[in-house]
Protein backbone atom coordinates (compact mmCIF):
# COMPACT_ATOMS: atom_id res chain seq x y z
CA UNK A 1 0.00 0.00 0.00
CA UNK A 2 1.38 3.86 -0.86
CA UNK A 3 1.97 5.54 2.40
CA UNK A 4 0.01 9.07 2.76
CA UNK A 5 2.02 11.81 3.26
CA UNK A 6 0.96 15.67 4.36
CA UNK A 7 4.50 17.74 3.93
CA UNK A 8 4.69 21.20 5.37
CA UNK A 9 6.94 23.89 3.18
CA UNK A 10 7.28 26.89 5.40
CA UNK A 11 9.52 28.42 2.47
CA UNK A 12 11.23 31.74 4.07
CA UNK A 13 9.16 32.19 6.85
CA UNK A 14 8.41 32.32 10.58
CA UNK A 15 10.83 33.48 13.30
CA UNK A 16 11.93 31.74 16.67
CA UNK A 17 9.07 32.85 18.31
CA UNK A 18 6.56 32.02 15.59
CA UNK A 19 8.11 28.45 15.17
CA UNK A 20 7.69 27.64 18.80
CA UNK A 21 4.25 28.09 19.02
CA UNK A 22 3.29 26.91 15.54
CA UNK A 23 4.93 23.52 15.98
CA UNK A 24 3.51 22.92 20.18
CA UNK A 25 -0.06 23.09 18.02
CA UNK A 26 0.72 20.84 15.75
CA UNK A 27 2.07 18.39 17.75
CA UNK A 28 -1.07 18.31 19.77
CA UNK A 29 -3.14 18.05 16.45
CA UNK A 30 -1.17 15.01 15.71
CA UNK A 31 -2.39 13.47 18.39
CA UNK A 32 -4.82 10.56 16.47
CA UNK A 33 -3.21 10.77 13.22
CA UNK A 34 -1.86 7.24 12.49
CA UNK A 35 -1.33 6.42 9.18
CA UNK A 36 -0.52 9.45 7.63
CA UNK A 37 3.73 10.81 7.52
CA UNK A 38 3.44 14.41 8.61
CA UNK A 39 6.38 16.85 8.39
CA UNK A 40 7.24 20.31 8.43
CA UNK A 41 10.38 21.33 6.07
CA UNK A 42 11.52 24.42 7.38
CA UNK A 43 14.44 27.13 6.72
CA UNK A 44 17.92 26.27 7.25
CA UNK A 45 19.12 28.47 10.72
CA UNK A 46 16.05 26.66 12.65
CA UNK A 47 16.57 23.35 12.61
CA UNK A 48 18.60 22.69 14.97
CA UNK A 49 15.79 24.24 16.69
CA UNK A 50 12.88 22.44 15.48
CA UNK A 51 14.61 19.40 15.89
CA UNK A 52 15.71 19.93 19.60
CA UNK A 53 11.55 20.82 19.97
CA UNK A 54 10.22 17.57 17.56
CA UNK A 55 12.65 15.37 19.69
CA UNK A 56 10.74 14.16 22.11
CA UNK A 57 6.99 14.24 21.07
CA UNK A 58 4.75 11.71 22.83
CA UNK A 59 1.97 9.41 21.11
CA UNK A 60 2.36 7.17 18.14
CA UNK A 61 1.69 9.69 15.32
CA UNK A 62 5.00 12.00 15.14
CA UNK A 63 5.82 15.13 13.05
CA UNK A 64 8.84 14.47 11.61
CA UNK A 65 11.08 17.78 9.72
CA UNK A 66 13.48 18.11 6.98
CA UNK A 67 15.11 21.04 4.68
CA UNK A 68 13.77 22.68 1.48
CA UNK A 69 16.44 22.32 -0.46
CA UNK A 70 20.12 20.92 -0.04
CA UNK A 71 23.19 21.35 -2.29
CA UNK A 72 24.02 17.95 -4.59
CA UNK A 73 27.73 18.06 -3.55
CA UNK A 74 29.08 16.10 -0.32
CA UNK A 75 31.18 19.09 0.46
CA UNK A 76 33.99 21.43 -0.84
CA UNK A 77 34.30 25.09 -1.56
CA UNK A 78 30.34 26.14 -1.75
CA UNK A 79 29.89 29.27 0.22
CA UNK A 80 26.47 29.81 1.46
CA UNK A 81 25.55 25.64 1.00
CA UNK A 82 24.21 22.92 2.87
CA UNK A 83 25.01 19.71 2.37
CA UNK A 84 23.39 16.55 2.80
CA UNK A 85 25.27 15.65 5.46
CA UNK A 86 24.76 18.66 7.29
CA UNK A 87 20.69 17.82 7.22
CA UNK A 88 21.04 14.28 8.49
CA UNK A 89 23.22 16.04 11.37
CA UNK A 90 20.13 17.57 12.47
CA UNK A 91 17.48 14.60 12.37
CA UNK A 92 15.63 15.26 8.83
CA UNK A 93 14.15 12.98 7.92
CA UNK A 94 12.85 14.64 4.42
CA UNK A 95 14.47 17.18 1.67
CA UNK A 96 12.36 18.84 -0.97
CA UNK A 97 14.10 18.75 -4.34
CA UNK A 98 13.53 20.86 -7.43
CA UNK A 99 10.58 23.10 -5.88
CA UNK A 100 9.55 25.27 -8.69
CA UNK A 101 10.70 28.10 -7.04
CA UNK A 102 14.22 26.86 -6.93
CA UNK A 103 13.99 25.90 -10.98
CA UNK A 104 12.68 29.42 -11.62
CA UNK A 105 14.18 32.01 -9.04
CA UNK A 106 17.55 29.98 -8.95
CA UNK A 107 18.14 28.18 -12.09
CA UNK A 108 17.63 24.93 -10.89
CA UNK A 109 18.62 22.87 -14.27
CA UNK A 110 16.72 18.90 -14.61
CA UNK A 111 20.91 17.87 -14.11
CA UNK A 112 20.99 19.79 -10.89
CA UNK A 113 17.94 18.83 -9.23
CA UNK A 114 18.68 15.27 -10.09
CA UNK A 115 22.34 15.27 -8.60
CA UNK A 116 20.47 17.11 -5.13
CA UNK A 117 17.97 14.09 -5.31
CA UNK A 118 20.93 11.33 -5.75
CA UNK A 119 22.95 13.25 -2.19
CA UNK A 120 19.58 13.46 -0.50
CA UNK A 121 19.32 9.60 -0.80
CA UNK A 122 23.44 8.97 -0.14
CA UNK A 123 22.64 10.67 3.41
CA UNK A 124 19.54 8.19 3.98
CA UNK A 125 17.58 11.06 3.43
CA UNK A 126 13.98 10.90 1.86
CA UNK A 127 13.86 13.72 -1.41
CA UNK A 128 10.75 14.76 -1.98
CA UNK A 129 10.72 15.11 -6.06
CA UNK A 130 8.85 18.27 -7.25
CA UNK A 131 8.17 18.23 -10.26
CA UNK A 132 5.05 20.41 -12.36
CA UNK A 133 4.76 22.69 -15.45
CA UNK A 134 4.14 26.17 -16.21
CA UNK A 135 0.62 28.18 -17.12
CA UNK A 136 2.20 28.77 -20.86
CA UNK A 137 3.15 24.93 -20.90
CA UNK A 138 -0.03 23.45 -19.75
CA UNK A 139 -2.07 25.89 -22.62
CA UNK A 140 0.77 24.57 -25.14
CA UNK A 141 -0.23 20.81 -24.34
CA UNK A 142 2.93 20.72 -22.94
CA UNK A 143 2.10 19.49 -19.54
CA UNK A 144 3.33 15.49 -19.64
CA UNK A 145 6.58 16.25 -21.72
CA UNK A 146 7.69 18.48 -18.74
CA UNK A 147 6.78 16.85 -15.88
CA UNK A 148 7.99 13.11 -17.71
CA UNK A 149 11.45 15.13 -18.50
CA UNK A 150 12.05 16.24 -14.97
CA UNK A 151 10.97 12.53 -13.43
CA UNK A 152 13.35 11.13 -16.42
CA UNK A 153 16.39 13.11 -15.32
CA UNK A 154 16.08 11.91 -11.83
CA UNK A 155 15.93 8.61 -12.93
CA UNK A 156 18.18 8.35 -15.40
CA UNK A 157 20.94 9.32 -12.68
CA UNK A 158 19.64 7.20 -10.14
CA UNK A 159 17.31 4.82 -10.96
CA UNK A 160 13.78 3.79 -11.19
CA UNK A 161 14.55 1.72 -7.80
CA UNK A 162 15.54 4.77 -6.00
CA UNK A 163 11.81 5.58 -5.79
CA UNK A 164 11.82 2.85 -2.93
CA UNK A 165 13.20 5.52 -0.82
CA UNK A 166 11.50 8.94 -2.32
CA UNK A 167 8.46 10.79 -2.59
CA UNK A 168 7.50 12.44 -5.51
CA UNK A 169 5.01 15.58 -5.59
CA UNK A 170 3.13 16.93 -8.72
CA UNK A 171 3.16 20.71 -8.23
CA UNK A 172 1.58 22.96 -11.37
CA UNK A 173 3.88 26.18 -10.99
CA UNK A 174 0.59 27.81 -11.63
CA UNK A 175 -1.21 26.60 -8.79
CA UNK A 176 1.39 27.29 -5.99
CA UNK A 177 0.39 30.51 -3.94
CA UNK A 178 -1.82 31.61 -6.43
CA UNK A 179 -5.30 30.19 -4.35
CA UNK A 180 -5.55 28.70 -7.88
CA UNK A 181 -5.89 25.03 -7.25
CA UNK A 182 -5.78 22.39 -10.22
CA UNK A 183 -9.50 20.48 -10.45
CA UNK A 184 -9.27 17.09 -8.97
CA UNK A 185 -9.68 16.24 -12.45
CA UNK A 186 -6.65 17.90 -13.68
CA UNK A 187 -3.97 16.49 -10.97
CA UNK A 188 -5.60 13.16 -11.36
CA UNK A 189 -4.42 13.18 -14.88
CA UNK A 190 -0.97 14.24 -14.11
CA UNK A 191 -0.68 11.73 -10.77
CA UNK A 192 -1.88 8.82 -13.50
CA UNK A 193 0.75 9.69 -16.29
CA UNK A 194 3.15 9.83 -13.34
CA UNK A 195 1.91 6.70 -11.92
CA UNK A 196 3.12 5.02 -15.33
CA UNK A 197 6.22 5.71 -14.37
CA UNK A 198 7.32 5.24 -10.59
CA UNK A 199 6.90 2.22 -8.46
CA UNK A 200 3.99 0.81 -7.65
CA UNK A 201 4.12 1.84 -4.43
CA UNK A 202 6.06 5.51 -4.87
CA UNK A 203 3.25 8.47 -3.25
CA UNK A 204 2.16 11.08 -5.22
CA UNK A 205 1.82 13.90 -3.58
CA UNK A 206 -0.47 16.92 -5.06
CA UNK A 207 0.89 20.74 -3.91
CA UNK A 208 -0.45 24.12 -5.39
CA UNK A 209 -2.67 26.03 -3.21
CA UNK A 210 -4.30 22.95 -1.22
CA UNK A 211 -6.58 24.29 1.84
CA UNK A 212 -8.83 22.12 4.13
CA UNK A 213 -11.93 23.51 2.08
CA UNK A 214 -10.55 21.34 -1.43
CA UNK A 215 -7.94 18.85 -0.08
CA UNK A 216 -10.78 16.39 0.65
CA UNK A 217 -11.89 16.08 -3.04
CA UNK A 218 -8.40 16.56 -4.09
CA UNK A 219 -7.62 13.60 -1.77
CA UNK A 220 -10.05 11.66 -2.91
CA UNK A 221 -8.64 10.60 -6.46
CA UNK A 222 -6.99 7.47 -7.28
CA UNK A 223 -4.13 8.52 -7.63
CA UNK A 224 -3.31 11.68 -4.70
CA UNK A 225 -1.81 10.32 -1.86
CA UNK A 226 -1.35 13.31 0.39
CA UNK A 227 -0.26 16.93 -0.30
CA UNK A 228 2.57 19.35 -0.27
CA UNK A 229 1.05 22.11 1.53
CA UNK A 230 2.78 26.12 1.14
CA UNK A 231 0.48 28.55 2.90
CA UNK A 232 -1.54 26.44 5.02
CA UNK A 233 1.16 24.87 6.76
CA UNK A 234 1.87 28.16 8.60
CA UNK A 235 -1.48 28.03 10.11
CA UNK A 236 -1.76 25.04 12.34
CA UNK A 237 -5.47 24.28 12.39
CA UNK A 238 -5.21 24.05 8.75
CA UNK A 239 -2.54 22.14 7.90
CA UNK A 240 -3.58 19.53 11.11
CA UNK A 241 -7.07 19.61 9.04
CA UNK A 242 -5.58 18.52 5.33
CA UNK A 243 -3.44 15.92 6.82
CA UNK A 244 -6.94 14.48 8.79
CA UNK A 245 -8.04 14.96 5.11
CA UNK A 246 -5.02 12.32 3.84
CA UNK A 247 -6.05 10.28 7.16
CA UNK A 248 -9.99 9.85 5.61
CA UNK A 249 -8.43 8.51 2.15
CA UNK A 250 -9.66 4.95 1.61
C1 LIG B 1 4.48 24.94 -2.08
O1 LIG B 1 5.13 25.79 -1.53
O2 LIG B 1 5.03 23.90 -2.47
C2 LIG B 1 3.05 25.14 -2.27
C3 LIG B 1 2.34 24.21 -2.81
O3 LIG B 1 2.54 26.36 -1.82
P1 LIG B 1 0.98 26.74 -1.65
O4 LIG B 1 0.30 25.60 -0.91
O5 LIG B 1 0.99 28.00 -0.87
O6 LIG B 1 0.41 26.91 -3.02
Amino acid sequence: MRNRFVVGNWKMHGNRVSNRALLEALVKGMQGLEGVECAVCVPFPYLGEVAAQLAGQPGKARLAWGAQNLNEHAQGAFTGEVSAQMLAEFGCRYAIVGHSERRQLFGETDAVVAGKYAAALAQGLKPILCVGETLAQRDAGQTENVVGRQLQAVLDLSGRKSLENAVVAYEPVWAIGTGRTATPAQAQAVHEFLRARVLPDTSILYGGSVKPDNAPALFGMQDIDGGLIGGASLVAADFIAIARAAQRKG
